[in-house]
């Protein structure tokens, strides 16, 4: 019979379907197996490690059951399955400008850290950092400071583990971590099986998550601007300037490319990552609290910078109650299904693409993970749709796809793409809102 360590390897990451979290890594009472950079962000290197069960049963690579999941930790279903379970939603952004303006659409996750770190409700902050320990990579680093957690706003669009630090904690210090959707799921599992790190974790913080890159997206994106191999990367921001920001990469001769963020949209299709396109949790479901851009056209118009704020904890409630109590964020109350429309398109490309993705693959052989939900309704149409933007996904994530895009000025595939993008949204919009505010899971048979 094969270990845990050798199913992990085996079904999870020579698969093709680890995503990266860290959770297996953290796991190894032995403290040999790391997570280490591979084209495909990072995955394990297990180095011999004898692995306990749990870090199958965690493993969001090979799946969630979710439905036992909202159970065990919310004690029930959610109402709405675009949202999962929450308390409140909001719209707003810090009241601060200086952290309004560090973040990535309001600063709120920024805020609400330095907020548990400040009043005492945690003793530091678990956060991703772009640029360490070099500018091209992004590590999860504990903050103890209000400078160490502004230091690390904004979104990483790239794959980074978080859950590898578990082992690394303070003992008796209470922590906040901000996760992806999958390393919120994997924590929680963690927690239940009172796994004595992961109950260090009092708040759990994470932004909504659409699509996140492999790494070669940038070497491609400098390509295309003809950097040199030898003028190297001395920063990176993905979300640069005035809301919603651009990409901004400075080289060590002291160039600096920019790009605006609905143009460097175009390396999507060519680099979307296997974790973007398998995941069915857009809203980060089980964080304590979820944030994501406002998309609407009065907040766009508005500009500077405004964020949705989903709570799902009566503790974490109280927290943003008191915060904008006490003046540090301006919020306004939001409709929770009006909220989704805002991103509609996100929540169908995870609820019911990614569930149509998974089993594509599984019949064409390949692993997938498990999630225990289908989604209804799931008309035929809609699997018209995903065949469509599956095999956009299948030519562009192939070398010769990825080579041709180097030689194309992003002048012109950004603009086009960006042009491209809304055509097909318009055209496959009917299809893919048919049904959506109706969306419900049925759990199945297993
Ligand atoms: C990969 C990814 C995809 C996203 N896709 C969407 C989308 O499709 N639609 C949408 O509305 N919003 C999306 N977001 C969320 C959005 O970009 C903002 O993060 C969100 O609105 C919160 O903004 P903020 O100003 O409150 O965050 P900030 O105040 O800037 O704080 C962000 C916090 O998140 C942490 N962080 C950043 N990147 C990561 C990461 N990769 N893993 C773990 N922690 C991280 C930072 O350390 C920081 O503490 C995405 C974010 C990411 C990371
Ligand atoms: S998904 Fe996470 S737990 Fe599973 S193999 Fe990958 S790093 Fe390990």
């Amino acid at each position: 019979m094969m270990t845990v360590t050798e199913k992990l390897q085996k079904d999870v990451v020579a698969a093709g379907i680890c995503t990266g979290c860290g959770a297996c890594v953290a796991l190894d009472p032995a403290g040999r197996a790391r997570m280490i950079d591979t084209p495909l962000g990072p995955q394990p290197d297990f180095a011999g490690a004898r692995l306990p069960d749990l870090a199958w049963q965690v493993c969001p690579g090979k799946g969630v059951d979710y439905a036992a999941l909202y159970r065990a930790h919310y004690g029930h279903l959610p109402d709405n399955w675009l949202l999962g379970c929450f308390q409140r939603v909001r719209t707003g952004h810090s009241a601060d400008e200086t952290v309004r303006r560090a973040g990535a659409s309001g600063g709120v996750l920024t805020h609400t850290l330095i907020y548990l770190l400040e009043s005492g409700l945690v003793d530091a902050a678990l956060v991703v950092r772009q640029g360490t320990p070099s500018p091209l990579q992004a590590r999860v680093v504990v903050a103890r400071t209000r400078a160490d957690i502004l230091a690390a706003a904004q979104s990483v669009y790239i794959p980074v583990a978080t859950l590898d630090i578990l082992p690394h904690l303070e003992p008796n210090k209470r922590y906040a971590m901000v996760c992806l959707p999958d390393q919120a799921a994997a924590l929680r599992q963690l927690q239940l099986a009172g796994h004595g790190a992961a109950q260090q974790i009092k708040f759990v913080l994470g932004p909504y998550t659409g699509t996140a890159l492999y790494p070669a997206a940038i070497t491609c994106f400098l390509r295309s601007r003809r950097v040199p191999p030898g003028d190297l990367v001395t920063s990176l921001k993905w979300r640069a300037g005035e809301w919603p920001g651009y990409l901004e990469i400075r080289t060590a001769a002291g160039r600096v490319l920019t790009s605006k963020k609905i143009y460097y949209n175009f390396l999507i299709p060519f680099f979307i990552t296997q974790n973007s396109l398998q995941n069915m949790d857009f809203t980060n479901e089980f964080c304590d609290l979820s944030v994501g851009d406002a998309w609407s056209p009065r907040f766009e118009a508005l500009g500077g910078g405004h964020s949705v704020i989903t709570t799902r904890s009566a503790v974490m409630e109280a927290v943003i109650n008191e915060m904008c109590h006490d003046g540090l964020l301006n919020t306004e109350p939001e409709d929770p299904a009006a909220s989704l429309a805002m991103h509609g398109h996100m929540l169908d490309f995870k609820k019911r693409g990614s569930y149509i993705r998974n089993r594509l693959r599984r019949k064409f052989g390949r692993a997938a993970p498990d999630y225990g939900l289908r989604p209804e309704p799931l008309p035929k149409s809609r699997w018209a749709v995903e065949l469509v933007v599956s095999l956009l996904f299948l030519v562009g994530g192939t070398r010769v796809a990825r080579k041709v895009l180097e030689w194309i000025p992003e002048s012109v595939i950004g603009p086009l793409f960006n042009r491209l993008r809304l055509l097909w949204k318009g055209w496959s919009k009917p299809v893919k809102r048919k049904g959506l505010g109706t969306l419900t899971m049925i759990a199945e048979e297993k």
